[in-house]
This record gives structure tokens, C-alpha cells and sequence, in this order.
């Protein structure tokens, strides 16, 4: 994940004062590059409004602040689709209705992705992703990175319900973030649900297990870190860490269900 906060501050400043006045955009000149600039009054009446209200979801599916970046596809792609794709603009809308339902958005979400990953007539993303992996595969050299892969079914749902979340935010509507793909870590956090399915099938994750010592696995040596896996019960000395983590904040709460009681 990328995340670029002047360019972020920069966009919401576009939202706030595109609507009046003139505003121009300017981003930061890429390294040996030259600076441009954009009117932003003019852009928008290219586009027209329709297009230019579908901007913030652009903006939003392909990686900001608070959405992952989907590796290999540009913001310029999701513009052109906009102009050219009564499906995607069909889906993008979606992002914008503050009374969208869960499963709409997640359907959406995901059409709009399998358009953005050159698979419109495929009907899910997990079909997709065992098609594109064996024409890589037929086709490969070397072995095939996992990102270039469209994100699976699972995964897509979380990203679509934060990019949903993120479009509100900025439209002004309240929204709740616990239902948006975010959970509460350590009580105090906001953390991305990644997925609700298990990184691997079961009998390969068995595979993967570290022997760090103790407190080892923050270090870039240990075997989960490096696969980016979370630490199982098959590690030798940590047995799942993230597990440990979370024994205390559980037994807290327990002792204070067991005083109000
Ligand atoms: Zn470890
Ligand atoms: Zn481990």
C-alpha cells in the first residue's frame, strides 16, 4: 500500500473548492520531471459533471490515504474508463449514494475491478484471477508475482466497502467505519480487514512456520513476516504471536464483564 498525504490534502482541497471559485492543481514534479499545472474549473467542465462527480471514487479504488494501490493500474485508466464505459460509470456511482446497500457496493466494487483488470466479461473475481494466473503461468519465464493477480473475491469486498467509506467521507455523509471494512485493533486502532479467508488453503499454510525466539518475530528474519503471514500455533516459540497480543486485552475485558456483574 502507498500512501501519498500531500497529494491526498491536495484532492480534498480540489473537493472544497472546485465547487466555487477557480482552483489550479499542481502536482509535486516527479524526480528529474518538470511541474505541471491543471485548471481545475476547466478540467471539470470538460468532463462534465457526471464524470467529475465520479473523480472521488477514481481516486479512491486505485489507492489513497486510507484504500490500498492496485499494482500496476494508473489513476489516468479509471479516467478513461469514466469517459468511454457505461458499466464502470454505472458501478462508480454506486460509491457516491449515501443509501447504497452493502451487497451493491460490493457488487459494484467488483465489476468496476474486473473492468479496471481488463476482465468485464468474466463474471467474478475469483474466475478471473485462476484465468489470468495460468495465461501468466503458460506464458512466464520466471514465476509469477502474486500482485500482478487481480485481489480475490474476499479481499475485494473489504477494499470496495473502504473505498465506499472514503467517498462518503468526503461527500460529507457520516458514515460507520466498523461496517466498512475497518475493525478496532487494541481498542484504540482503525485496521483494514484484509480478507476473510485464510491466506492459503489450510495444508500449505502448515508449511510456513518460523523458529524465532522469543519477541524474534518483529525482526525481518522471521519466516511468517517474510511470506506475510500472520505467526500460527505451528511456530515453534511464539505459537501466533498476533495470538499472545491479543490474550491480555481479552482477560481485561473478561474481569470487567466479571465486576459489573
Ligand atoms: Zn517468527
Ligand atoms: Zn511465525
Amino acid at each position: 500500500m502507498h500512501t501519498k498525504p500531500q497529494a491526498s490534502l491536495k484532492f480534498e482541497e480540489y473537493l472544497k473548492h472546485s465547487r466555487s471559485g477557480r482552483l489550479y492543481f499542481s502536482p509535486e514534479a516527479k524526480f528529474g520531471g518538470t511541474s505541471s499545472a491543471w485548471d481545475i474549473s476547466e478540467m471539470k467542465q470538460k468532463l462534465g459533471t457526471d464524470v467529475s462527480n465520479l473523480i472521488p471514487f477514481c481516486h479512491a479504488v486505485l489507492g489513497c490515504d486510507t484504500t490500498s494501490h492496485l499494482y500496476g493500474i494508473g489513476k489516468g485508466k479509471a479516467v478513461q474508463l469514466l469517459l468511454s464505459n457505461k458499466s464502470f460509470r454505472d458501478s462508480a456511482a454506486i460509491f457516491g449514494d449515501k443509501l447504497a446497500l452493502l451487497d451493491d457496493i460490493v457488487a459494484a466494487g467488483e465489476r468496476a475491478l474486473l473492468i479496471l483488470y481488463g476482465c468485464p466479461d468474466v463474471s467474478n473475481l475469483d474466475t478471473a484471477r485462476k484465468l489470468i494466473f495460468h495465461r501468466k503461468v503458460s506464458t512466464a519465464t520466471t514465476f509469477v508475482p502474486p500482485q500482478e493477480l487481480q485481489p480475490t473475491q474476499a479481499a475485494a469486498k473489504y477494499h470496495s466497502l473502504r473505498v465506499y467509506c472514503q467517498v462518503q467521507i468526503w461527500l460529507g455523509n457520516p458514515v460507520d467505519p466498523l461496517r466498512l471494512g475497518w475493525k478496532l485493533q487494541d481498542n484504540e486502532v482503525f485496521a483494514p480487514i484484509k480478507t476473510d479467508l485464510p491466506a492459503a488453503p489450510s495444508q500449505l499454510l502448515k508449511i510456513i512456520k518460523c523458529s524465532c525466539r522469543i519477541d524474534g518475530c518483529d525482526s525481518e528474519k522471521c519466516t511468517c513476516k517474510k511470506n506475510r503471514l500472520e505467526c500460527t500455533i505451528a511456530c515453534r516459540t511464539c505459537k501466533g504471536s498476533s495470538l499472545i497480543k491479543v490474550l491480555p486485552i481479552l482477560r481485561r475485558r473478561l474481569e470487567e464483564e466479571y465486576v459489573k456483574l
